[in-house]
């Protein structure tokens, strides 16, 4: 009998699942977007993304998904015949690889596989056989959704340095922005992107800009910017209409003011150690299935897993059969996995992903693991005993 009516939890990674509180926030009459109120409030949302990215950099925001914030990020630093450097960890960086190759860039990949982190020593490589320094950008994705790998930016802006390399270090933060630690300015990166649908816990349709001067500077020097994604008109808020490129994507701004509102009333640290804590619980169960039988998490070493999103794999087709039961017997939606391409499972069907981004805490995370062990155990798939009991040890820690 299934067992899924009721409220379905999202573990998909991305979009994530939305707060009451920010649906209630856009569920409200069009606006004037003339305003002083509306313009008052984008005024406050730009220090409170600063706030949730660590930086004193600039923001611009557009009505786009992540792959517009990714081609937004290029538009303004890297010009047709320009070289970048993209050391991959999964399908993202080789998403954001592509749409540099799109441009009109010189590519060059460093293919990590996709359970290991950026290696800085290969990276480091890269730039000292650039002899003639023609990359303008390295393109690295903090973690990369796909493979659930989180790689250490610090130490890209260490090779980077050390090297004497001038090229720009630019960071995806769509997946980790709110959920994994990342402190845009310590760390040295000099321009980051992310979306509003993944720990911003708002529906896809925003995407963000961060830069800072050293990028600013690259920019003046570009010969041409695509007008909708030069990032110089998006500067000054008070310039409402340009601000936006034209009409601001109103409703989601109100959700993104009451995302913030959370963000900032639980404090930012809290937050990464908040997914932090449930990441351990998910590990926690995921070693203890994997213990007898087929499941298996993607990335072996804990330091190298994020803390929002969690790649895992049975062997096809068991991947689809554990998310189609998930879903349809107990109301638990799972993320696909990104995996084609793999030899041994042409379709992907073995993968699928946890997302534990945003909006979530540890009763959703301990049913989220007792879905799966239910899941396992109605469909046959042999498994380690204990996860449940592991995740609830974590928890109570
Ligand atoms: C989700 C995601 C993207 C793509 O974002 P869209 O909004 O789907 O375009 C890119 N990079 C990473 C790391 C992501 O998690």
């Amino acid at each position: 009998m299934p067992l899924s009516n009721g409220r379905p939890h999202m573990a998909l990674p991305g979009p994530s699942m939305m707060p009451d509180r920010v649906l209630q926030a856009m569920h409200r009459p069009a606006p004037d977007i003339y305003s002083p109120e509306l313009h008052q409030m984008v005024a406050g949302i730009v220090p409170d993304l600063a706030y949730v990215g660590q930086t004193d950099g600039q923001l611009a925001m557009y009505i786009c998904n992540g792959h517009g914030a990714w081609e937004a990020a290029l538009s303004n630093t890297v010009a047709p015949g320009e070289a970048v450097l993209a050391p991959t960890t999964g399908a993202f960086g080789h998403g954001w690889a592509e749409m540099a190759q799109g441009l009109g860039a010189e590519v060059e990949i460093i293919d990590h596989g996709r359970t290991a982190p950026i290696d800085p020593e290969r990276v480091r490589a890269a730039l000292l056989a650039d002899k003639g320094q023609r990359i303008k950008a390295v393109l690295a994705v903090h973690v990369d959704t796909s493979s659930s790998v989180r790689s250490d930016i610090a130490a890209l802006r260490a090779v980077l340095d050390e090297t004497g390399h001038p090229a720009l270090l630019m960071v995806d933060c769509i997946a980790s922005l709110g959920c994994d630690e990342f402190r845009m300015d310590a760390w040295g990166a000099d321009v980051m992107v992310t979306g509003s649908q993944k720990g911003l816990m708002v529906p896809p349709g925003l995407g963000f800009v961060f830069f800072n001067a050293r990028a600013a500077e690259v920019r003046r020097a570009m010969p041409r910017v695509s007008r909708y994604w030069d990032w110089g008109p998006r500067a000054d808020p008070a310039m409402f209409y340009q601000y936006f490129g034209g009409t601001a994507p109103t409703h989601h701004l109100y959700g993104l003011r009451a995302a913030l509102d959370m963000i900032r009333d639980e404090g930012i640290e809290a937050v990464w150690a908040r997914h932090a804590r449930l990441a351990q619980a998910i590990w926690a169960a995921g070693e203890a299935w994997a213990a007898y039988g087929p499941f298996r998490l993607n990335v072996p070493d804990r330091a190298h897993r994020s803390h929002a999103v969690t790649a895992a794999q049975l062997g096809a087709p068991l991947g689809d059969r554990l998310r189609e039961w998930c879903r349809e017997e107990a109301g638990l939606v799972l993320g696909v996995g990104l995996r084609v391409g793999d030899p041994d499972d042409p379709t992907g069907s073995g993968y699928f992903r946890f997302g534990h981004m945003g909006h979530v805490n540890a009763h959703g995370i301990l049913g989220l693991i007792g879905t799966v062990e239910a899941g396992l155990t109605a469909l046959d798939i042999p498994h380690g005993a204990g996860a449940v009991e592991a995740a609830v040890k974590v928890v109570t820690e």
